[in-house]
């Protein structure tokens, strides 16, 4: 197939156009080259990290350092980093699984690997000039050398480009005088070189800079900073005085600096979504094992329908979470083989294959960390009094879970970014929003008599989902034009209701591409899953569409929406919530583990 044919849509219109299952990437579809390092991850954390998982919580910043050697030793800190470079050259979905499984054992690591190969690796990789490269890659790529990305500042969080930190030039002309105060710096104890963005005199916008971490040139670190949970990342503050930095290492061009910082976060997105993924399956395996052997009222505690309620809604997210990334992944890279055949260099074929799927970046690192923390949060409950206890791992899980949601853009401002990227998009005229708002408004949703009965609602409900927020989007349109983007708690409940129609649409196109080169029977739990997670996405569309008309709608015009809204998502015949949990748990239990 070429590569033209394979390619169906492109970022973000998932939410105007139906894809066939086909289409849909899923994990059974690893080829044996990815598999290999799938399990060569999982069997140097099993090995390697799992047994020493307790040092983690105990500001061990030197066993840190140690494993990301090892991880270098083992050629994992360059995954698609270029063989000239020092990197193993492999695809997006090979740099997305070994996030994926590198991360699951503490948050410690997973988040100095993501600095490190994420944003610290990435802008050099993407900007830097041949020089550069050749300079630095090999030995950050060896683990000889490692790297940090400072773009946050006491003023300047979530407004990243109102940075205070300047780089002057100096009279000769041969380097720049860099001086400022950058926080909560991931790897910065450690650190050989930092990533800086600062802006040159009065310029608009940020420059980046590759800036040597030599101690004797004017950079200062603080102590290590106190943090709720990833004990052992270490995070500190730099400052900057006067640092010396050569012209030459100037990273791309004046005042393109935002530009970097913001996709090399694009990168570092998806990539934190799927290193979320593996800390699920983890805690899941963790707590049924506790469930099935901690006894009470005369059996085991995994025979409570409640403990069943719990682990089904931890598999399910989990499934939906991994279905959804790797679809992405394996977008991502199919847009980029595109850009390269069209002869574009494979950096800049990167580049712009990410930030062409940068709403399913920003979906995945939400909806992925958001599902990591409630499913730390159901593993402590499973434990009961020992789930509080730092002695079993759930409680770990748990404090590092919560700086997901935080770090890589806020989940708020991720949600506010994934609407907007969509309205941007289709104001370029790169998506044709105006005709899918008209068809979902002449009510011209196709609905194609399917081929799998088992979960024809289903396929024709997740349609729906898209005519919903349709919909919606036209009534916000009507009502506040322009300046919807003003209107933050709209654009939230829409964000949400696209997150739930891609982990919908991901588990089932799944599901469905499985059950056509298998069986009804060989994946009657993955019918479960995708008929809860999509009931349960179909709950939380009706109340954020509820609150949106509500906001959006006179009195008169509310009625007529919701009325129409709540038979869209109403099933004839209602799946038996209740039965299907204990289903999917049943299963899990009597595996010991999380088995999809
Ligand atoms: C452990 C850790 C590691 C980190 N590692 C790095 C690193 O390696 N390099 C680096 O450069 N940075 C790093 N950061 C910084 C991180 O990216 C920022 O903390 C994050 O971007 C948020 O910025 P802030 O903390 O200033 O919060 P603020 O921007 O002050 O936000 C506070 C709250 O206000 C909300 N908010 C802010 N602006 C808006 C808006 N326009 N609309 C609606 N809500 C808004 C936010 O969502 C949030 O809830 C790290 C942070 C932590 C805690």
């Amino acid at each position: 197939m070429s590569v033209q044919s394979k390619i169906k849509l492109d970022g973000g219109e998932f939410m105007l156009k139906d894809v066939s299952p086909d289409q849909v990437f899923t994990t059974e579809d690893f080829s044996e080259e990815q598999r290999m390092i799938r399990d060569t991850v999982i069997e140097f954390i099993d090995r390697e990290v799992w047994p020493v998982k307790k040092r983690f919580e105990e500001n061990d910043y030197d066993l840190t350092v140690e494993m990301m050697k090892k991880i270098g030793d083992l050629g994992l800190l360059g995954v698609n980093v270029d063989q000239d470079y020092g990197g193993l050259g492999m695809d997006f979905i090979a740099t997305m699984l070994v996030c994926d499984y590198i991360s699951g054992a503490t948050g410690s690591l997973g988040t100095a690997y993501g600095a490190h190969t994420g944003i610290a690796i990435l802008p050099i990789y993407l900007y830097g000039n041949e020089e550069q490269k050749k300079k630095y890659l090999p030995k950050l790529c060896s683990g000889e050398w490692f790297g940090s990305y400072c773009l946050t500042e006491p003023t300047a969080g979530s407004d990243a480009n109102s940075g205070k930190t300047k780089a002057e030039l100096s009279e000769d002309g041969t380097h720049y005088l860099i001086s400022g105060h950058k926080i909560w710096i991931s790897n910065a104890g450690f650190a050989n070189l930092f990533i800086v963005f600062a802006k040159i005199e009065d310029d608009k916008n940020l420059t980046g800079f590759i800036v040597p971490s030599d101690l004797s040139n004017g950079i200062t670190l603080s102590e290590e900073e106190k943090k709720l949970g990833i004990h052992s990342s270490s995070t500190r503050q730099v400052f900057f005085e006067n640092t010396k930095v050569p012209v030459e290492n100037m990273l791309g061009e004046r005042n393109g600096g935002f530009k970097i910082a913001m996709n090399a976060l694009n990168v570092g997105r998806i990539k934190l979504g799927a290193a979320h993924l593996d800390g699920q399956r983890r805690v899941i395996s963790g707590a049924v094992n506790y469930a099935n052997n901690r006894v009470q009222f005369k059996q085991p505690i995994s025979n409570f329908g409640s403990i069943k309620e719990k682990i089904a809604m931890m598999a399910i997210s989990c499934y939906a979470g991994e279905s959804s990334c790797y679809r992405a992944a394996s977008d991502v890279q199919t847009k980029i083989d595109q850009f390269i055949s069209n002869g574009l260099s494979k950096q800049e074929s990167e580049l712009k294959g990410v930030e062409n799927f940068a709403i399913e970046c920003s979906i995945l690192k939400v909806g992925v960390s958001e599902d990591m923390q409630n499913c730390a949060d159901e593993g402590i409950q499973i434990f009961g009094g020992m789930g509080f206890s730092a002695e079993v791992p759930m409680e770990a899980a748990w404090r590092d879970a919560r700086i997901g949601r935080i770090y890589e853009g806020t989940n708020e401002i991720n949600r506010m970014l994934m609407v907007g990227m969509l309205l941007k998009k289709a104001g370029k005229g790169e998506l044709d929003l105006m005709s899918a708002l008209q068809n979902a408004i002449n009510d011209n949703v196709e609905d194609k008599p399917e081929t799998i009965n088992e979960l024809k609602h289903e396929m024709s409900i997740v349609k729906k989902f898209k005519k919903i927020f349709l919909i919606l989007l036209g009534k916000v349109f009507e009502k506040y034009g322009a300046e919807i983007e003003k209107n933050q708690q709209v654009l939230l409940a829409l964000s949400d209701i696209m997150i739930e129609t891609y982990f919908s649409e991901s588990t089932l196109k799944r599901t469905i591409k499985n059950i056509k080169r298998s069986s009804i029977h060989d994946q009657s739990y993955q019918i479960e899953i995708s008929k809860l997670y999509i009931y349960e996405a179909s709950q939380i569309i009706l109340k954020k569409s509820k609150d949106i008309i509500i906001s959006a709608c006179d009195n008169k015009t509310q009625k007529e929406i919701l009325t129409q809204i709540e038979e869209l998502v109403s099933y004839k015949e209602n799946p038996n919530v209740f039965s299907i949990k204990r289903s999917i748990a049943d299963k899990i239990i009597s595996e010991n583990k999380y088995c999809f």
